[in-house]
């Protein structure tokens, strides 16, 4: 590989590093998106830890690499992350790679990557593709300020208590899912935020890569007559800027607009103290003085 060629001020950075735990990022449909130094990484370290083993090994022979290999999924995250750390802070170099996109975003990574600041254990972060940003760029709404919430909890009160609280946030929100929840997600969606921009991401990078720029009660429309392929990203414009007078004056009126939204007493307390910004006992206290 020509890597330092023309990289030599930049030798002692890319050099690979025993006793490290290298963050590499890969590519999310498009093979050409892995980086040089991505490559780099992959060749020279002692072993590489990978969501998916059969994927990586592809990946890793459609280069030219061939290393050896650990499984480091979900359901092994826990004990295959000790013996990993273990053979780093032995002496080893280790590449995580994820099954597309930028380790420890949505995935297992975040925990390894815990448990090497836990352990004093180098980490490198090889940047590269990463389905949000990519979703963010093409989406044509504000990127000034933005919120990733991944994918959101399918668990029914956890559900309706985070999209309450988004309901209200000015951000740009960007969440990922799967096509055989994405007509639930966009009802939900609907439900809770009313009807707003979206831009729906799918096939990321790869030949039939769609950024579909439309509204979310048109979105929903559109999937009653076509069936959602591939894996998506939903970039959803920000609530928009209300002024005080967007709420009910009155506190109880406004707890119990979230009550009626389907919100536990102390939720919508939460949502509407954040809505108002005062504090939560703020509103405790009115409202138990009103009732
Ligand atoms: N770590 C990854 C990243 O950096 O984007 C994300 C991992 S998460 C388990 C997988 C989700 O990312 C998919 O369900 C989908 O929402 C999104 N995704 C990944 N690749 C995509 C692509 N090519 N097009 C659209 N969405 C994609």
């Amino acid at each position: 590989m020509s890597f330092s060629k023309n990289h030599t001020q930049f030798r002692e950075k890319n050099e690979v590093l025993g006793k490290t735990l290298y963050l590499v990022a890969t590519p999310i449909g498009n093979l050409a998106d892995i980086s040089e130094r991505a490559l780099k990484v992959l060749s020279e370290v002692d072993f590489v830890a990978a969501e998916d083993t059969r994927n990586t090994g592809l990946l890793l022979s459609r280069f030219g690499i061939s290393k050896s290999m650990v499984s480091y999924f979900e359901h092994n995250k826990r004990e295959r992350g000790e013996i990993i750390v273990s053979r780093i802070e032995a002496g080893e170099s280790c590449a995580l790679v994820t099954d597309a996109g930028t380790p420890a975003i949505s995935d297992p990574g975040e925990d390894i990557v815990r448990l090497c600041a836990e352990r004093g254990v180098n980490v490198v972060s090889v940047p590269g593709p990463c389905a949000a940003i990519c979703a963010l760029t093409l989406s044509a709404l504000s990127t000034g300020r933005f919120a990733f919430e991944g994918f959101i909890s399918t668990n029914k009160s956890e559900r309706r208590e985070r999209l309450t609280e988004l309901a209200i946030d000015k951000r740009t929100l960007i969440i990922y899912e799967a096509p055989h929840k994405l007509k639930t997600t966009l009802d939900d969606l609907y439900k809770y935020f009313g009807d707003r921009k979206i831009t729906l991401c799918r096939e990321l990078t790869k030949l039939n890569e769609e950024a579909f720029r439309t509204t979310i009660a048109s979105a929903i429309e559109f999937y009653k007559e076509n069936d959602p392929r591939g894996e998506y990203v939903l970039v959803i414009e920000g609530a928009p800027e209300k002024s005080e007078s967007d709420y009910p004056e009155d506190v109880t009126e406004h707890v119990n607009m979230f009550i009626d939204s389907g919100l536990d007493r102390m939720s919508a307390m939460k949502t509407a103290a954040k809505q108002r910004g005062v504090s939560k006992s703020d509103i405790y206290k009115s409202y138990v003085s009103e009732n």
